[in-house]
């Protein structure tokens, strides 16, 4: 059966990342917030900031919380961008909770958190 590609590049380091199984959205918070205070506290305990800083870059993320740092401002509340809860990278959402760019990806977040239970 044929891997598809998204599921074999390097990304074993969001295993590890503090945001894993938190809510993406929280990650596009509007400027000032509550919201944006927890995402920047979350990377601060993030032990793979490098990797998603150069992820961030190497996707040329505009918007969001990254590595520990703002990206851009605030969308407006409709049609802002979101970020994919495993892969991390921006996409626009079709579904109001719509929290992964694939299903694959929602797949292999729902692996990571069921092994993270299985750990705990
Ligand atoms: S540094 Fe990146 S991977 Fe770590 S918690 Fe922050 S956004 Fe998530
Ligand atoms: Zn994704």
């Amino acid at each position: 059966m044929a891997v598809p590609d998204t599921l074999i590049r390097d990304d074993d380091w969001r295993d590890q990342a503090a945001c894993v199984g938190l809510d993406p959205e929280m990650f596009f918070p509007l400027a000032g917030t509550r919201e944006e205070e927890e995402a920047l506290a979350t990377c601060h305990r993030c032990p793979v900031t490098d990797q998603c800083g150069r992820w961030a870059d190497q996707i040329g993320a505009t918007h969001g919380v990254w590595a520990g740092q703002v990206r851009g401002h605030e969308f407006p509340p409709m049609g802002r961008p979101r970020r994919c809860g495993w892969c991390l990278h921006e996409f626009l959402p079709y579904r109001p909770n719509q929290r992964y760019c694939t299903v694959q990806h929602r797949v292999a977040a729902e692996r990571a958190r069921a092994r993270k239970d299985v750990t705990a």
